[in-house]
């Protein structure tokens, strides 16, 4: 049977390097950052990390995680509930329920795993969860693992998510989930609108803020605080490994109640290892970081502002926005990977994406911006995407 098995796996890997949907990994040899290094030694100008602060490498960072790698340890061998909740796991708890504005906080070991607990915890057969049909793949799986009546509305569509609202009436909780920024467009969820129709249909709400947490909003607090409807959101979810640090990590920011049954009931949380300790101390410096300091954030405005600008100006078509995700569109599959390819080869680093990532005919290259990014790095992104065209 082994036998089988292999030449049939090895077979659709051969149809995924056909098709075109086979994804390499390149190797870095060097900490993330705005500039890496490849096996070879050669330098890299990285536009495709998730390092939106630049805080992945912060010395500020890097020196709590070391400190608290000392004082705490490497690991904690157990799941919270048995002997894995150090004082600085339950600090780092408040510190976030306080920042996000929600009465308390849970930590997954990561946001994968806090979208996946949330729903089975929370609702049943009797509930209704209504879910943006492009939200990320954590959030469909965690609605799947739950026996809640299942809703989908288009992208950001209020007209299909108010049918759906009413389609799910007889519901004894209804449940509206949406991602903050969709990861492809870096278009913001029309939260105002969104929080108005649960509201009318007495819903709750709740929001995946992994690619704005730490530097959208006021504060860096998201896309809630954006569309000033923090008090609104009743389950918020993130990752630490985006923004905050980069490193790994996930909660659950909610109502007290909410998070209090997820303690019991959250099966990733119950049956899963804590967060490094390591991990924990580099978070609590990353809020302070942020708390001290609009700087990053403001920086990663004006590089986003600049990209957009300069790439526009060089005749690139841009989906419009202001997030720090830039999607140079091509349409065509191969014109972004080739694309994405000469880039490489001049020492510059984007992905392009194409179907199923996204529609048939909106291939695209994803830039990403980090605050760390200086003008020069900007300018030479742009110079080389001009240079592909030559
Ligand atoms: C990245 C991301 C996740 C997964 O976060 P991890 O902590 O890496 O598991 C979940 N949801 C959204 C919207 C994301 O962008």
């Amino acid at each position: 049977m082994l036998h089988d098995v292999r030449t049939e796996l090895a077979g659709r890997i051969t149809e995924m390097r056909e098709t075109g949907v086979f994804k390499p990994e390149r190797v870095l040899a060097s900490p993330q950052g705005t500039h890496v290094r490849d096996e070879s030694g050669r330098e890299i100008l990285n536009l495709c990390a998730n390092n939106y602060l630049g805080l992945a490498d912060d010395p500020r960072v890097v020196s709590a995680a070391s400190k608290t790698l000392v004082d705490r340890g490497f690991g904690m061998a157990s799941v919270r509930f048995i002997c894995g909740t150090q004082d600085i796991h339950r600090e780092l708890e408040e510190r976030l329920s306080s920042w996000l504005g929600q009465e308390d906080t849970i930590l997954f070991p990561s946001c994968f795993d806090a979208n996946g607990g949330v729903f089975e915890a929370l609702f049943d057969a009797r509930d209704a969860v209504i879910s943006d049909a492009l939200n990320h793949a954590s959030i469909i799986d965690g609605i799947r693992l739950c026996k809640a009546a299942r809703f989908r509305y288009a992208n950001r569509d209020m007209a299909e998510l108010e049918a759906r609202l009413q389609e799910a009436s007889d519901a004894r909780y209804r449940l509206i989930v949406t991602d903050g920024v969709f990861s492809m467009d870096g278009y913001y969820a029309p939260l105002d609108e969104i929080c108005a129709l649960a509201d009318r249909y007495d819903a709750l709400v709740m929001v995946d803020d992994s690619h704005a947490v730490g530097f959208v909003g006021e504060g860096g607090r998201g896309t809630p605080a954006r569309f000033g409807v923090e008090d609104r959101v009743d389950i918020l979810t993130g990752t630490l490994g985006k923004a905050l640090g980069g490193a790994s990590g996930g909660y659950v920011a909610a109502r007290r109640e909410i998070v209090a049954v997820l303690k019991q009931r959250a099966r990733p949380y119950l049956f899963s290892n804590s967060v490094a300790p390591a991990v924990v101390g580099a978070s609590l410096a990353v809020l302070d970081i942020l708390q001290e300091s609009d700087e990053l954030r403001t920086q990663l405005e004006r590089n986003a502002a600049r990209f957009r600008a300069g790439m526009s100006e060089a005749g690139f078509e841009l989906l419009p926005g202001e997030h720090a995700i830039v999607p140079v569109m091509f349409g065509d599959a191969v014109a972004a990977s080739q694309t994405a390819q000469r880039l490489w080869e001049a020492g510059v680093y984007a992905v392009a994406f194409s179907f199923p990532v996204v529609p048939h005919g909106q291939a695209r290259i994803r830039v990403q911006l980090s605050a760390a990014h200086t003008d020069d790095d900007i300018d030479r992104a742009i110079e080389s995407f001009v240079a592909t065209r030559d």
